[in-house]
């Protein structure tokens, strides 16, 4: 007579309904990881001061453009003759509104404009003028 052979030890996934909590274990395993990534990015980001948008962030290229922009100051000639024209209403309206679409809570745009008005961009223009020049000289030393 042969032994009957032994349940398997290793539970296996019978029903759809364990394979969808299986899934949703698992799920809930990654989405804890990527929080606790998330959480340690914006920590270490907040410590370098890299919560405010300044020429040393990797994104300022993406700020400056969306600022020189019809979304921003729309930097603009109407011929080849004409002066430079943009629109700038003396204040940081653009850079406030790109940085809240760019994901920058209040505090932080708060921030980011003192930092601004420190390196001499006083409105909009001015931290194309002033901020962001400084930071590409900076880039060149
Ligand atoms: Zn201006």
């Amino acid at each position: 007579m042969t032994p009957k052979p032994k349940p398997k030890k290793t539970k296996a996934i019978e029903t759809p309904w364990e394979a969808v909590q299986e899934l949703g274990r698992l799920t809930e395993k990654t989405f804890a990881g990527l929080r606790l990534q998330t959480q340690h990015t914006e920590l270490g980001e907040i410590k370098n001061g890299l919560k405010m948008m300044t020429p040393k962030h990797k994104h300022w290229h993406i700020f400056v453009s969306k600022l020189e922009g019809p979304l921003g100051c729309n930097f603009r000639t109407e011929d080849a003759d004409t002066p430079l024209l943009w629109d700038c209403e003396h204040n940081h309206k653009y850079a406030t509104k790109i940085l809240g679409m760019m994901g920058y809570t209040p505090g932080q745009i708060k921030k980011t404009i003192e930092y601004f008005r420190q390196q001499g961009g006083y409105c909009d223009c001015e931290v194309l003028f002033n901020v962001d020049k400084a930071g590409r000289e900076e880039e060149e030393k």
